[in-house]
């Protein structure tokens, strides 16, 4: 595929750089400080939990893809957009997709990334301060007793809380992703940011990918009333900053 938009692409690998020099830092202040971390190389855990990207992040992703990894991932955003169509709410979304989804598509049968170097800030950022375990909990299970012991057991000056997962490496790349939307709205006129796999397929495909580059606002509305659950676009940099932020969520 040919290179669709290299400013965005070249900003998003940016991005991706400078959060990793900063997570190194705060990794080693996380060690000086004696907390510990559990993710470790082969542990996917976290790669069943729904990734938000920015557009950018899915151009970068979208001009690695093999032939074969676009044809598995259309077959798995069919499956995805299939399941949507069922659901109005978006916390159960995202326990339908864990379910019957199981884990991202770009998950090797290593259980290692197969596209690592261009991971988006989402899944760069996300840091359990808990045993691998507590990753793939349905948490929605637990009695209320169960919880609320889980609940209590967080060191709050260190997770994004209620979940496990670390607060300041998500906060940076909530930061960075911001940076690249509001790039994208200088360059294209419009914002877009959503789920991973949708937004990589979406720019596998030619003729959006040239329509998006643009002053594109019926694709964008087009778009967002098909799959509200899943994307989130703007053309309107007076109120870009209130897209939905859909994260992880555990
Ligand atoms: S893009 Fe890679 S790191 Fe992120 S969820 Fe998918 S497999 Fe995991």
């Amino acid at each position: 595929m040919p290179a669709p938009n290299p400013p965005l692409t070249t900003r998003a690998r940016s991005a991706h750089q400078l959060l990793d020099a900063i997570i190194g830092q705060w990794r080693n202040e996380c060690a000086s400080q004696g907390s510990r971390l559990y993710c470790h190389p082969g542990c996917a855990g976290c790669c069943s939990l729904q990734v938000q990207a920015s557009w950018a992040e899915a151009l970068l992703l979208a001009e690695a893809l093999t032939e074969t990894e676009q044809r598995q991932l259309r077959g798995y955003v069919r499956r995805l957009l299939a399941l949507t169509r069922q659901q109005r709410d978006y916390k159960q979304l995202l326990a339908q997709v864990r379910q019957q989804l199981g884990s991202c598509p770009f998950l090797a049968a290593d259980g290692r990334c197969a596209h690592y170097s261009r991971r988006p800030l989402a899944c760069r950022a996300l840091y359990a301060t808990r045993e691998p375990h507590y990753c793939t909990l349905d948490f929605s299970r637990l009695s209320s007793a169960e919880k609320q012991t889980f609940l209590a057991s967080l060191d709050r000056r260190l997770v994004d809380f209620p979940t496990h997962y670390a607060a300041a490496p998500r906060q940076f790349a909530a930061s960075l992703e911001q940076q690249l939307l509001q790039h994208q709205q200088q360059w294209t006129g419009h914002r877009l940011l959503g789920n991973l796999p949708l937004l990589v397929c979406l720019a596998g495909r030619p003729r959006l990918r040239a329509a998006l580059q643009q002053h594109a606002t019926g694709w964008l509305g087009r778009l967002q009333r098909r799959w509200p659950l899943l994307l989130a676009a703007n053309s309107n940099s007076a109120d870009a900053d209130s897209l939905p932020r859909q994260h992880f969520s555990p």
